[in-house]
């Protein structure tokens, strides 16, 4: 099968091609927008298709707003239920950064699981990781493309194009978890109580 190769074409808009044919759209759960376009397609063309389309997206993305709205009702975690959570963080996230990163052949040196109040994962110079428990609430995509993130700061201490290409190369789906985090994350950090926050590493 060919490999299919994502871009973002503009703010919530990702592009997946592929040897298809034809353009065609669809509204994610979460109200962003992907394109599944044939390879050849320019991004003019993209862009000129998502504006035709301008109505069509509109009207879709209200329906996850109205969704949406209903859903920043879900009550927070109660304190069970982050202990539940946290005890299961730390047993399934080192176990899965342990497996990726013996896949990929790099090392780390230790993994902290914790609630975070604003970011998903860290990596220090030394190595060691950081990752928030509530990514367990995430699809397991999503927590995938994290480790597989922090683990390719290991070889690239940085955010540069060079970094982006090494974490593409290990995660083709990273740019729709991406995706994900920034239209979910802040409901997800939502669920835990203020008073639990714990402070960030620095
Ligand atoms: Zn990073």
């Amino acid at each position: 099968m060919r490999e299919n190769k994502s871009e973002i074409l503009a703010e919530g808009i990702l592009v997946i091609r592929s040897g298809r044919k034809t353009i065609r759209m669809e509204i994610t759960p979460e109200g962003s927008v992907i394109l599944r376009a044939p390879l050849s397609a320019g991004r003019s063309v993209l862009t000129r298709f998502v504006r035709d389309h301008e109505e069509w997206i509109r009207k879709h993305q209200d329906l996850v707003r109205e969704r949406e709205l209903k859903l920043a009702t879900v009550p927070a975690l109660s304190d069970a239920e982050i202990m539940e959570l946290e005890s299961r963080a730390k047993r399934v996230i080192p176990a899965k950064v342990e497996s990726i990163a013996a896949a990929f052949g790099v090392s780390y040196g230790k993994v902290r699981v914790r609630i975070l109040r604003s970011r998903w994962g860290s990596c220090s110079q030394k190595g060691d990781l950081t990752f928030n428990s509530l990514l367990l609430l995430a699809p397991s995509d999503v927590l995938d493309s994290v480790i597989v993130h922090e683990l390719c700061h290991r070889e690239e201490m940085n955010h540069s194009p060079r970094f982006y290409a090494l974490l593409s190369s290990r995660c083709p789906g990273y740019e729709k978890s991406r995706l994900w985090l920034r239209q979910n994350g802040s409901a997800l950090l939502r669920r835990v109580p203020n008073r639990r926050g714990e402070r960030e590493p620095s």
